[in-house]
């Protein structure tokens, strides 16, 4: 049975929750139905996809944490360099570290081992290798779930409520 997406009163995406709790979300009067697939799964209910609380659940803002794992798949396993797909893909600080580049989202992109040794100590520009795309800081956990979702056609109505999916994958450059 499908997966329920849950928006907070604010209408701002809060979790995935499987049906059964959204039903009872729904009879106990905590939440409204806001899409439904047509099928009926209790009396005259018909099986809710999308569902608001009635009141604002405040959720503290939770990190993603800078891993190697988390951010090949940001980058979708692709050196952000040449472009190209492998198994040995590395961790490269786009501002060196030794030259007082972070650890951060925006500072650290895979690379192949051939493009890492052959940037080396240096920054993009005085490399003569541009980033395919400016890394960011990916949006939640929740974003990732929901743009699985959308993106296998499962649950297509709950792009409607984030932000950034209906433009394909390519993330917009920060303004800053
Ligand atoms: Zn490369």
């Amino acid at each position: 049975m499908g997966k329920v997406l849950v928006l907070n009163a604010s209408y701002e995406p809060l979790n995935i929750t499987s049906w059964r709790r959204a039903v009872i979300l729904l009879l106990k009067g905590k939440a409204e139905q806001i899409e439904h697939n047509g099928r009926v799964v209790y009396g005259n209910m018909p099986l809710p996809t999308v569902i608001r609380l009635r009141h604002y659940v405040h959720i503290p803002h939770k990190e993603i944490p800078l891993t190697r794992r988390n951010v090949l798949y940001r980058d979708a396993h692709r050196c952000q360099y040449c472009g190209c797909s492998g198994e040995d893909l590395t961790l490269d600080h786009i501002i060196p570290r030794s030259r007082g580049g972070g650890d951060t989202w925006e500072n650290v992109v895979s690379a192949c081992v051939r493009c890492n040794v052959k940037k080396g100590n240096r920054t993009p520009r005085e490399a003569g290798m541009p980033l395919l795309r400016q890394p960011r800081r990916p949006h939640s956990t929740l974003h990732f779930e929901i743009s699985k979702a959308v993106g296998s056609g499962t649950h297509r109505e709950w792009s409607k409520y984030t932000i950034g999916l209906e433009g394909g994958s390519e993330e917009e450059l920060p303004n800053s």
